[in-house]
C-alpha cells in the first residue's frame, strides 16, 4: 500500500461532526488528534465534541424521530441496502482505515468489512418483517391487538476494537427499526464510523436520522445525554466497567438499555478432541484481532492428557508469526491498541510467571516505534492467577489443566463474566452437556470463532444485557404494545 494512496484515503474522510445531515466542526472549535498504533503518528485531526455539540445531536435525533418511524418500513430497508452495497464497493478503503486507525491486519480488516456490512443487509431484511399478533381474549369478550412500535431516539456507544462493526452492529437495527440515532465512536478509532457515516449519507439516508459527535471526554459529553427525558434507548459496547457507571445513569429516566461487555472466554479441549482442530480453533479465537476482541478466548482449559501436545504446537503457531504493521503483507500480529494495552499484558504474565507459570515464548513487550507485544504462550497458570480473572487484550495464551469434566466447568464458570465460551470435543453428549452447563451466552463447539449478524450475540453475567444481531436484534429497538378492543360480534 503507497504512502499516498493512504494519505488520499485520510483526506477523504470527513473531520467534523454530523448533526443534522451537515458536517461541522465542534462549537468550541477544538480538535482531537487520532494515531496510527503501529507508528505512533498523527494520521487525522477531528472535531472534539464538548456537551454543546451533544445537544445539538440529540436535538437532530429527537426532531427527526416521528418522520423516520413513519417511514415505510421498504424505504428504511432499501436505505440499508444501498448503504450495504456501497461498503461493498468501498470495502477496500473501508479495511484500510481500520488497520490505519487500529492496527490489525489488513486480511482482518477485510474480514470485518464483510461481517460488518452483513449487519446492514440482515436488518434490511428485518425491517419488512416487525409484526405483531390479534385474537380473542379467553373469555371472549374481546380482542387483543399485540403491535412493535419504535423505542424513540437513541444513544450508541462503540469501543475501539471492532471500529465498523460495532457502529453497524447498532445503527443497522436502530435504523430498521425507525428509530434515530446519536452514535459516539471511540476516540481512539473514530474514522471509520465518520467514513461509514458519510457512506450511509449517500445512500439516501434522511438528515437527523444518524448523528455522530467524536470526542475526547467521553463522560462529560454522554452525562447530559443519557440525562435528557427525551431520549429512549442507550446501547453500548465496551467494559464492564464503563457499562456499570452507564446503567446507574441510565437508571434515573428508566432507559431501555442494551449492554456488550466485557468477556473471559473459556476455551476447553478435552482428550477426546481433534487435536489439529482444536489448534486451528485456537489461534481464530485467541489472535484474531491480535487478541484485542471481546470474544479472544481468555482461558485455555485442557485436558492433563493433551495439554503438553497443545502447547507445544500452538507454541510451534506462535513463532511463525509475522510480525508488523497491520498493511504489510503477510503480517498476521499488528500492534497493540495503545503502551496501557502492552503494559497490561506485560502485568498480567508477570504476575502468572510470579505464581508459578511458564512463559513457552514470547512474553515481552517490542521496542517502538509502535505499541507491539510479542505473541505469547504461557502454561502451567496457577489458580489465583490476575490472567485467568482479568481480560487480557492482547496476543497472550494462557493454558491451565484439568482432570475431569466436573473440574473443567467449575474452572470455565468460575468468573463474573460470561459472554462465550469455546469446547473441543467429539463426544456429542459430552456438547449437549456444555451447551447446558456452561454460563455463557455464546458457545463455539468445535469452532473457534461464533460471530454472524444472522446470530443472537451476547453474554450472560456481567458479559451484559440483550442480543445483538438475529432476529432478537431490531426487538432491542422495539417497544410492544397492547390494545384491547371489545368483541365486534358482541351484541
Ligand atoms: P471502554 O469501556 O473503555 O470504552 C467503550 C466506549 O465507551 C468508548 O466509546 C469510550 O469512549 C466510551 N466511554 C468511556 N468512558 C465513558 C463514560 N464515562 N461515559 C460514556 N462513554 C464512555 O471499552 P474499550 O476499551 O473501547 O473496548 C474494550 C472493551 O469492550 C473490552 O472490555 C471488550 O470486552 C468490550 N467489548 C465488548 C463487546 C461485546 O459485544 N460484548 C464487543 C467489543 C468489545
Amino acid at each position: 500500500m503507497s504512502e499516498a494512496s493512504e494519505k488520499a484515503l485520510l483526506e477523504s474522510v470527513p473531520d467534523g461532526l454530523f448533526i443534522g445531515g451537515e458536517w461541522s466542526p465542534a462549537i468550541s472549535g477544538r480538535t482531537l488528534d487520532v494515531h496510527d498504533p503501529a507508528t505512533g503518528e498523527v494520521i487525522k485531526t477531528i472535531a472534539d465534541a464538548a456537551v454543546d455539540d451533544g445537544a445539538a445531536a440529540l436535538d437532530a435525533a429527537v426532531n427527526a424521530e416521528a418522520a423516520w418511524a413513519k417511514t415505510p418500513p421498504r424505504e428504511r430497508a432499501e436505505v440499508l441496502r444501498r448503504a450495504f452495497d456501497l461498503v461493498q464497493e468501498h470495502k477496500d478503503d473501508v479495511g484500510l482505515l481500520m488497520t490505519l486507525e487500529m492496527g490489525k491486519p489488513l486480511a482482518e480488516s477485510k474480514a470485518e468489512v464483510s461481517y460488518g456490512s452483513e449487519f446492514l443487509r440482515w436488518f434490511s431484511e428485518e425491517s419488512v418483517r416487525i409484526f405483531g399478533r390479534y385474537g380473542s381474549n379467553p373469555e371472549g369478550t374481546g380482542r387483543m391487538i399485540v403491535s412493535q412500535h419504535p423505542v424513540g431516539p437513541c444513544f450508541l456507544i462503540t469501543p475501539w476494537n471492532f471500529p465498523l462493526a460495532m457502529a453497524t452492529r447498532k445503527i443497522a437495527p436502530a435504523v430498521a427499526a425507525g428509530c434515530t440515532v446519536v452514535i459516539k465512536p471511540p476516540e481512539l478509532t473514530p474514522l471509520t464510523t465518520l467514513y461509514f457515516v458519510k457512506l450511509l449519507a449517500e445512500a439516501g439516508l434522511p438528515p437527523g436520522v444518524v448523528n455522530v459527535i467524536t470526542t475526547s471526554t467521553s463522560g462529560k459529553v454522554s452525562g447530559p445525554i443519557i440525562a435528557d427525558p427525551r431520549l429512549r434507548k442507550l446501547s453500548f459496547t465496551g467494559s464492564t466497567e464503563v457499562g456499570r457507571k452507564l446503567l446507574e445513569q441510565a437508571a434515573a429516566n428508566i432507559l431501555r438499555t442494551s449492554m456488550e461487555l466485557g468477556g473471559n472466554a473459556p476455551f476447553l479441549i478435552f482428550d477426546d478432541a481433534d487435536l489439529g482442530a482444536a489448534v486451528d480453533g485456537a489461534m481464530m479465537a485467541k489472535f484474531r484481532n491480535i487478541g484485542q476482541a471481546c470474544t479472544a478466548a481468555n482461558r485455555f482449559i485442557v485436558h492433563q492428557a493433551v495439554a503438553d501436545e497443545f502447547a507445544a504446537r500452538v507454541t510451534e503457531r506462535v513463532q511463525a508469526f509475522n510480525i508488523g504493521r497491520g498493511t504489510e503483507e503477510d503480517v498476521q500480529i499488528g500492534p497493540l491498541i495503545n503502551a496501557d494495552a502492552v503494559q497490561k499484558a506485560d502485568a498480567l504474565v508477570r504476575d502468572a510467571t510470579y505464581r508459578g507459570a511458564k512463559v513457552l515464548t514470547g512474553g515481552h513487550p517490542i521496542e517502538g516505534p509502535g505499541t507491539f507485544y510479542e505473541p505469547t504462550v504461557v502454561t502451567g497458570v496457577r489458580p489465583g492467577s490476575d490472567i485467568l480473572r482479568e481480560e487480557i487484550f492482547g496476543p497472550v495464551l494462557s493454558i491451565v489443566t484439568f482432570g475431569d469434566e466436573d473440574e473443567a466447568v467449575r474452572i470455565a464458570n468460575d468468573t463474573e463474566y460470561g459472554l462465550v465460551g469455546y469446547a473441543y470435543t467429539k463426544d456429542l453428549a459430552r456438547g449437549q452437556r456444555l451447551i447446558e452447563s456452561l454460563q455463557t451466552g455464546m458457545l463455539g463447539l468445535n469452532v473457534g470463532v461464533v460471530s454472524n449478524a444472522a446470530a443472537p450475540f451476547g453474554g450472560v453475567k456481567q458479559s451484559g444485557i440483550g442480543r445483538e444481531g438475529g432476529f432478537e436484534g431490531i426487538q432491542e429497538y422495539l417497544s410492544t404494545k397492547y390494545t384491547l378492543t371489545p368483541n365486534p360480534f358482541a351484541g
